[in-house]
């Protein structure tokens, strides 16, 4: 049983609806790590009765923490609730999570269905390493040659006058 880093965020109108999918998923999340952003974590921790990592509350910069996490390869699945019919307050950092969980391609489930399609996947229990069309490193260091080669042709047009 291969233990997975799951990080589960809902807006307000939709904690209850985390809540409940949570509590009757207990059985296969207890058998994780869990991690949340602060308010919704908070709740998770008390229904649920197993420890959960919390980071700041979505609107006070929770939503950043978890995508730098993604970015650090620490989270392995993302169960975001977002509100499709109201406006946030972070909607830049709701965007930038889900930008990140698509860049790292790792699962995210951002409805009920998707989320129970998911928790039931035989994959879950296995080790399981995302494929990804680039590494970090490698397009950090093409994107340095890119640059260098720019600023190399300025030097080149400033050595001509
Ligand atoms: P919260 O944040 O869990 O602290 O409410 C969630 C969010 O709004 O992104």
């Amino acid at each position: 049983m291969d233990r997975k880093r799951i990080a589960l965020v809902a807006h307000d109108s939709m904690k209850g609806d985390i809540i409940e999918w949570a509590l009757y998923n207990k059985g296969t999340l207890t058998k994780h790590d869990l991690y949340s952003t602060g308010t919704t974590g908070f709740l998770l921790e008390r229904e649920l009765g197993v420890p959960v990592f919390k980071f700041k509350s979505g609107p006070l910069g929770g939503d950043q923490q978890l995508g730098a996490r993604i970015a650090d390869g620490l989270i392995d699945i993302l169960i975001f609730f977002w509100d499709p019919l109201n406006v946030q307050p972070h909607d830049p950092d709701v965007r930038a999570l889900l930008r990140i969980s698509v860049v790292y391609n790792i699962p995210t489930a951002c409805d009920r269905s998707t989320a129970d399609y998911l928790i039931s996947s035989p994959l879950l229990k296995e080790t399981y390493k995302p494929i990804r069309k680039f590494s970090p490193e490698e397009y950090q260091q093409s994107r340095n040659l890119k640059f260098l080669e720019q600023i190399k042709s300025y030097e080149d047009k400033e050595e001509q006058v």
